[in-house]
């Protein structure tokens, strides 16, 4: 992960941890994001210890889990919030259609 800097004051944020939202809540946040599904979203929180502001990611680009590795489209459930292989027809977890297929 490359160091994250506060555009206002220059000094390293800090990783606050992931949230899942809402996307119809908060579309004033991410709303210019491609690539959205319909959903929840799980973002990555950064915040500046000088002037507190907030950052938010989407949680794909943080992922250090090792889940969601490697070159193959995914598409996430909008039932679960699950990632999964874009080719699968429905998802592995909960078993809701893929809107893609
Ligand atoms: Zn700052
Ligand atoms: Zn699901």
């Amino acid at each position: 992960m490359e160091q994250l800097k506060c555009l206002r004051c220059g000094v390293e944020m800090e990783f606050v941890g992931r949230e899942k939202i809402q996307l119809g809540r908060t579309g004033w946040i991410l709303g210019d994001l491609p690539n959205l599904v319909a959903g929840a979203l799980e973002t990555a929180i950064f915040t500046c210890p000088k002037c507190g502001k907030l950052e938010f990611f989407q949680g794909d680009f943080f992922d250090d889990e090792g889940e969601e590795t490697g070159s193959i489209a995914e598409t996430r459930c909008p039932s679960c919030g699950v990632s999964y292989d874009l080719d699968y027809p429905k998802c592995p977890r909960c078993g809701e259609a893929n809107p893609n297929w």
